[in-house]
């Protein structure tokens, strides 16, 4: 930490960036250290590869997220913020890499401790709990803006304090941020509490999709480009739906496996699928995403492959036969 804070206090410009296809924990922590970082006198950028899903557009400070980079050299330090693996900031990563400094911020236990510098907490529930104490520990006065991109890094990726993840610390943070006037309701409302109809009748296709293996410990949903083209939404729309998956009685791990919305198909019908695996917390994903290339947490990973869905629904079950 105090080596991460010399090296902020000494820098003229800072790149901020956090993983593609961004959460809440990847948007909230990425807006709260730039919002801090500006608060302290820092030329800072925000970036982020992807588009900041609508859900997250009412976060303070948003429209200063970018989709462009300059030149490597620009920066003289670059603070990744919820990537395991650096590759996890997108398309653009080799050219974050070529910064001088690279400084990994991250709570994700497959981290591959990348950069010259790691502030990486497993036991940590968010990304957002290192950047509060980052902004702590600078010595920024927390406003109520900070405190509502903190706020919500902690609720989504807690799943609402729920998940195996929430911590002491998601329910302090949680308070001192409402004392600065955070909102919950009102961000609950934003985040939760209106979907677009595309966006709920997607869900009514991903649990029609729903199979079980045959030990009845595995579910399966599928994500089709076709059902998001049908019901006109967007990637960022399936977030939360592998929980339904989950919740289903004797279930311990839940699988949701989506074609990725660009890239075409190879003959062999071979495309880009992503797939997201939660556990009950007996079962480590992790290490079953990480088998496959990818990572992530005891209980919430995944991974990105070629193949097509059926290739790796019947790969899936084959291995949920040891579970
Ligand atoms: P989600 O299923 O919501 O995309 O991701 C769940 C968790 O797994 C997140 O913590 C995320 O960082 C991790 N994860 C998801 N996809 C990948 C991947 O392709 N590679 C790696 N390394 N981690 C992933
Ligand atoms: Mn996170």
């Amino acid at each position: 930490m105090d080596l991460i804070l010399q090296i902020i206090k000494r820098a003229g410009h800072l790149l901020v960036t956090s993983h593609a296809d961004p959460d809440g924990d990847a948007v909230g922590s990425l807006l709260a250290l730039g919002l801090a970082l500006k608060k302290i006198g820092k030329q800072t950028t925000l970036y982020n590869h992807s588009a900041i899903p609508a859900v997250y557009q009412f976060l303070p400070g948003v429209d200063g997220i970018s989709r462009r980079l300059q030149s490597p050299e620009t920066y003289d330090a670059a603070l990744v913020l919820d990537c395991g693996d650096i590759s996890r900031i997108g398309e653009s990563w080799p050219a974050v890499a070529r910064v001088g400094v690279i400084i990994n911020i991250d709570h994700h236990i497959s981290n591959t401790g990348f950069g010259r510098h790691q502030l990486i907490d497993g036991e940590a529930c968010a990304t957002a709990e290192i950047v509060y104490r980052l902004i702590r520990a600078l010595d920024v006065e927390l406003d109520r803006e900070i405190a509502t991109a903190l706020y919500t890094g902690i609720l989504t990726d807690t799943g609402s304090f729920r998940f195996s993840n929430t911590n002491v610390a998601a329910f302090a943070i949680a308070r001192e941020m409402t004392e600065l006037g955070v909102d919950p309701y009102r961000v609950a409302q934003h985040v939760f509490g209106s979907y677009s109809l595309g966006r709920i009748k997607l869900l009514n296709l991903a649990l029609n999709s729903i199979e079980i293996s045959r030990n009845g410990k595995l579910s399966i949903m599928a994500i089709t480009r076709s059902m998001l083209d049908e019901t006109g939404t967007q990637p960022e729309d399936t977030d939360g739906i592998i929980n339904y998956a989950r919740r289903i009685e004797d279930v311990k791990v839940a699988a949701l496996i989506q074609e990725q919305a660009n890239g075409t198909a190879g003959p062999d019908g071979r495309t880009g699928v992503h797939v997201s695996l939660r556990s009950d917390g007996t079962v480590d994903v992790a290490a079953m995403a990480g088998a496959f290339g990818g990572g992530g947490h005891y209980s919430a990973a995944g991974f990105q492959i070629e193949s097509t869905i059926a290739d790796i629904k019947s790969r899936l079950i084959d291995w949920a036969e040891n579970i």
